[in-house]
């Protein structure tokens, strides 16, 4: 008999979603050759914020933006992008100098088998893994430490956390295979500011306004100069004021009731068996209405629409093996800072 297949909250989620896309990421192994930039830009900040909770050494996080941004003298995206996790990772380290809660691990990676909560039975064909960001402790509790980034926090935004299937599914794995009573999570959530480097005017820009603020005159005279590119320390500074804002880092704290995590398994029970019928059955069907969700279109969409799909795949999506969120997970159980 084969191996359990190893699968994830991804894996899942994406099967929830659009079973098609599920087939093209986690059978077919297709991913975009170009890469998502809100994705990158998420990880590289998971990443500085398991530094700092490790090490709190605020040196040693902007290294590691700097480093993680090499060409941004000459590339733009990599300059903003800089700017803004620099500031962004001050601004934390200044908010949380000193934390409540003490941290137990971080970055933890577990591994578990998925149970028929009717019979407690494993399933033969399906093991679940992840990683965690954090495990703290807070006043007698364990908590999951969640990070996220967000374009803004509204009350939508927050009302919404509840449905973190993902989450949930984390807490019972840490509790079932650490032994880890998890009570609930606490949201960290980092504003993504949208402030812009002011660029400039060209020549001809500053002309044409001259001559609009000359036509407006009463006297004939302007005595507007041209509007010369920001600095990248005026810039830092403007960034630095966004940063030290009420709201614009959050902690929202969330428990989670028994009854959750019995929907959970009974949830995560039933998409094993669709799986297994969409796989038997060689059919894993589209679901058009989810090509648009997150307000931009799938990254499976230039296969699902094209005339020529062949094409489209050899061009422009390349093989991967799944599961890439579980690199550099640290599987050393014997590690946790109790
Ligand atoms: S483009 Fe639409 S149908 Fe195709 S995989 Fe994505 S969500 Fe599914």
């Amino acid at each position: 008999m084969s191996n359990p297949m190893v699968t994830t909250y991804s894996l899942w989620s994406q099967f929830r979603n659009c079973r098609k896309g599920c087939d093209y990421r986690y059978l077919q192994g297709l991913v975009p050759i170009s890469k998502d930039a809100n994705l990158s830009f998420g990880a590289l900040i998971h990443e500085c914020l398991e530094l700092w909770h490790r090490e709190r050494d605020l040196a040693k996080v902007l290294d590691h933006i700097d480093r993680a941004y090499p060409n941004r003298v000459q590339d733009e995206e990599q300059k903003k992008n800089r700017h803004l996790a620099t500031a962004m990772m001050t601004g934390y380290a200044a908010c949380f100098a000193e934390e409540k809660f003490h941290v137990i691990a971080l970055e933890k990676g577990f591994k578990g088998r998925i149970i028929n909560p009717s019979t407690g039975v494993s399933s033969r064909s399906f093991t679940i893994a992840g990683k965690v960001d954090g495990i703290v402790h807070l006043e007698g509790e364990y908590f999951l430490l969640e990070h996220k980034t967000a374009s803004q926090i509204d009350s939508g935004y927050l009302e919404r956390l509840w449905t973190d299937f993902q989450i949930i599914l984390y807490a019972w794995y840490v509790r079932e295979t650490m032994g880890i009573p998890i009570a609930g999570i606490i949201y960290n959530i980092l504003v993504k500011a949208k402030l812009q480097q002011g660029k400039g005017e060209t020549e001809a820009e500053f002309e044409e306004r001259k001559a609009e603020l000359l036509a407006k005159s009463k006297t004939g005279k302007t005595s507007a100069q041209r509007k010369l590119p920001e600095s990248d320390a005026d810039f830092q500074t403007r960034l630095a004021v966004k940063y030290a804002e009420p709201g614009i880092f959050q902690r929202e704290m969330l428990y989670i009731s028994r009854d959750r995590y019995a929907v959970l398994q009974a949830e995560l029970w039933e998409l094993t068996q669709a799986f297994l019928e969409a796989r038997r059955r060689g059919h894993f069907y589209q679901n058009t209405a989810f090509c648009f969700h997150f307000n931009r279109p799938c990254a499976y969409y230039p296969i699902c629409s094209a005339d020529n799909p062949a094409n489209v795949i050899e061009n422009h999506y390349q093989v991967t093996a799944p599961h890439e969120e579980l690199k550099n997970t640290d599987d050393n159980s014997n590690e946790l800072a109790f």
